[in-house]
């Protein structure tokens, strides 16, 4: 699932000539934004056979009050989908793929919200499912896993750790399928980046705001853009705007630094424990799209992290730590998204990781 030579997640190509041709203009134009609308720009032929709970199709919420200085100011609430995280939307498609495939098992490394969304869909489809996690996934979040009966194990190194360890098991079970942030997960985690294009009418913002944990959401995002505009939906692209934790900041250093490579942090600790990933797997991808679209890479401290989240909950939008870090990027970012159309991911659910609310 790695590229032999510089050990990043592979990527997916397609013939946009016959995406083109498969979608019928009139039809897609009309049909309400779902995450398998989509369906053409994913690897899968036959839709008798998808594993869907409804992921998608997402609310994308006029919040132009708290960015005043914007044009307009959404927030997308990826909270809204069946488990609570965008996560839903890749996990849709592996779970397809592995119910299509005659797997038994779904193994995955997880910050916390990927497996509990593996153990809702392997569960939905009848399958098994292994996470493996470390010890700084938030205790709700193992609950939920358990809620879903998926196989816990808990390790005591960090999220790159746990990482290895699910690649080895697979590696010696033939009945099993790896989940987790590989070439099938970008594919549906594009469907995020297609409901904003559609939510506003197909015309593109100026700037997407998205967090980087291992850089698939980011990446994917921009995938989606240049997917529309290959096959003549839309017009333009946004810049990309990526934001890490303080704490954890792998891809905003090689980004500052103007590295080619990523340069691994040992054990990282944040308020925004679902994007602790110190050693991003497509890192090296989320920094591509940055620059390609013109966009920056930058930081928030725990401390803006927690302001960006309580001041969305006090405007009617529950977000867990790592989901408000979008926002504090947004907030930070100041004169550079004057009389823009800006916006922000708002990637998971606030009850999945309450964190210092009384
Ligand atoms: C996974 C996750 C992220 C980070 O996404 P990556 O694809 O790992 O960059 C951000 N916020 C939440 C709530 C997540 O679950």
């Amino acid at each position: 699932m790695r590229c032999p030579k510089c050990n990043s997640a592979l990527d997916a190509e397609y013939d946009y000539k016959s995406i083109q041709r498969t979608i019928l203009m009139d039809e897609f134009m009309r049909e309400c934004p779902n995450h398998w609308k989509y369906w053409a720009f994913m690897p899968v032929g036959d839709l008798s056979r998808i594993v869907t709970m409804g992921e998608g199709g997402t609310p994308l919420i006029d919040l132009t009050r708290l960015l005043p200085h914007a044009k307009k100011f959404f927030v997308k609430y990826e909270a809204a989908n069946p488990t609570g995280s965008f996560k839903d939307r890749g996990s849709a498609l592996e779970i397809t793929k592995a119910v299509i495939w005659g797997r038994k098992r779904a193994v995955i490394a997880s910050t916390g919200n990927m497996g509990s969304s593996v153990a809702a869909f392997a569960a939905f489809a009848r399958l098994k499912s292994r996470i493996i996690i470390p010890e700084i996934v938030a205790q709700n979040k193992i609950i939920q896993m358990k809620a879903y009966s998926a196989e816990i194990e808990l390790t005591s190194g960090d999220y790159a750790y746990a990482m290895k360890i699910a690649e080895n098991q697979v590696r010696s079970d033939p009945e099993s399928f790896l989940a987790g942030d590989y070439p099938w997960r970008c594919e549906g985690t594009k469907t995020v980046g297609f409901e904003i294009a559609d939510q506003m009418y197909w015309r593109v913002p100026d700037a997407v705001i998205v967090p980087i944990g291992n850089g698939t959401l980011l990446w994917s995002v921009w995938k989606a853009f240049r997917e529309l505009m290959i096959t003549g939906i839309t017009d333009a692209l946004p810049r990309m705007i990526g934001v890490q934790a303080e704490r954890c900041g792998p891809v905003v250093r090689a980004w500052e630094e103007q590295f080619n490579t990523i340069v691994p942090i040992k054990d990282p600790r944040t308020v925004a424990s679902a994007i602790a990933c110190g050693d991003p797997i497509d890192g090296l991808l989320a920094l591509k799209a940055i620059r390609e679209s013109e966009g920056v890479c930058m930081r928030v401290t725990d401390e803006e992290i927690l302001m960006a989240r309580d001041e969305l909950g006090s405007n009617g939008v529950f977000v867990e730590p790592s989901g408000a870090v979008a926002f504090a990027g947004a907030k930070k970012a100041g004169d550079s998204l004057d009389q823009k159309t800006v916006v922000c991911i708002a990637t998971g659910h606030g009850l999945k990781d309450m964190y210092g609310i009384e």
